[in-house]
């Protein structure tokens, strides 16, 4: 297998597995009980913390373990609009995660709330000049953006957006699921009150995941029925995705320090030039510079993403067209659509997310399978422009 959709989830890493095996097996005391193993385990889970920290900047007292992105984004919503109760309008962009959209659509349907979703242009940016004109003193609860989007990897400038909105008196939260482990981030100098990730996007486990929340900002929990986190997080710690989670951003956290998603972004362009070069009518979705350095959204033209995807799936390379969530849905891509997007080019699109993982010999093994592929299916579809293009060249 050639696994090219490190965007809907990672391997998990060696390491990761190792660091959680003693607390699936004998480790197995509640870090809530008051004798000398369960403290161990307790220990472990505040080391998880601390790493957690460590990778965002953040103290380790502003980290509260979820069951993953998107209960964390689902707390951050749900407490900002719980402490500014008189406050009824929300701000995001058109682009959002499901995660943090179908939430907004909730509160509007059986709610009340108004909601502005900004739109993004033709490269998924924003005009930060229109976020901030949407933003309604005395009325606005919460801002809420992602850090890297999911689809096409385009990065919304986090940190200029807060200063931008730091004298408006709203909360501000980043969905950085996609963000976290492959580009770095300072809490601190970022300037958000709340953050959202998911293990699972980073080679630790599935189900798991974390919400800072700025010290400076009050918590109100989503999940009651028990004093963990603080009181901010009912329920028993799942202590050994927690410090799978921990020993991810550990060794993320490495990874960057060394310069690793630079490394990633050399890769990527290998295999889009390669691409590029090789066929015609292939174009970048996205701003070419300002994404995540492990996506490559390509639009080919003149084909059906789905035919392309059966072909690879066939020789057992994953990639995906549109988000996971929304695989098996012939509808051009929201996020794709959301760009402005002819709905010709957006079915044609393709997403390949790599990871440290992804070895030069699984790109070049890919990258003859899709031009094979590419080439077969515009052959299959004779009208379509680009092969015309090709045969008179
Ligand atoms: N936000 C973004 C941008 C995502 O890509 C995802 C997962 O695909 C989520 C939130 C949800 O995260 P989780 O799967 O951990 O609930």
């Amino acid at each position: 297998m050639i696994y090219l959709d490190n965007n809907a989830t990672t391997k998990l890493h060696p390491e990761v597995l190792e660091a959680m095996m003693p607390f699936l097996t004998e480790a197995y005391a509640n870090p809530s009980s008051g004798y000398q193993c369960s403290r161990q385990v307790k220990k472990a889970v505040d080391r998880a913390r601390g790493q957690v920290a460590s990778l965002l900047g953040a103290d380790p007292g502003e980290i509260i373990f979820t069951s993953g992105g998107t209960e964390a984004d689902n707390t951050a919503i749900a407490s900002s609009i719980a402490c500014l109760p008189e406050r009824k309008h929300l701000v995001g962009s058109t682009v959002e995660h499901p995660a943090v959209l179908q939430f907004f659509e909730m509160l509007e349907r059986e709610h009340g709330y108004g909601v502005t979703l900004v739109p993004v242009d033709g490269n998924g940016e924003l005009d930060l000049e229109q976020l901030e004109a949407a933003v309604k003193p005395g009325e606005t609860a919460l801002v809420s953006l992602m850090w890297a989007n999911n689809e096409t990897g385009v990065l919304f400038p986090i940190p200029e957006i807060a200063q931008r909105l730091a004298d408006k008196g709203v909360y501000f939260h980043t969905d950085a699921v996609q963000a976290v482990g492959k580009s770095p981030i300072d809490v601190k100098e970022a300037g958000v009150h709340f953050l959202a990730l998911s293990g699972h996007k980073f080679h630790g486990p599935k189900g798991v995941g974390a919400l800072y929340a700025s010290s400076h900002v009050r918590l109100k929990p989503r999940i009651i029925g028990g004093a963990q986190e603080a009181n901010r997080r009912g329920g028993t710690e799942n202590v050994a995705s927690i410090v799978g989670l921990g020993k991810a951003t550990e060794l993320m956290q490495a990874k960057l320090a060394q310069g690793g998603h630079l490394k990633l972004r050399d890769e990527r362009d290998y295999f889009e030039n390669a691409l590029k070069s090789r066929l015609p009518g292939v174009q970048i979705n996205g701003h070419p510079d300002h994404r995540l350095t492990n996506t490559a959204n390509l639009a080919f033209e003149g084909i059906e993403a789905q035919a392309l995807l059966i072909m690879l799936d066939e020789a057992e390379i994953c990639a995906s067209a549109g988000s996971a969530c929304h695989t098996g849905s012939l509808h051009a891509s929201p996020i794709l659509s959301a760009m402005g997007m002819a709905r010709e080019r957006a079915l044609g699109t393709v997403r390949f997310s790599i990871s440290s993982f992804t070895t030069r010999e699984e790109l070049d093994e890919a990258i003859e399978l899709i031009v094979r592929s590419v080439e077969k299916l515009r052959q299959l579809r004779p009208g379509a422009s680009v092969v015309e293009e090709h045969a008179s060249t």
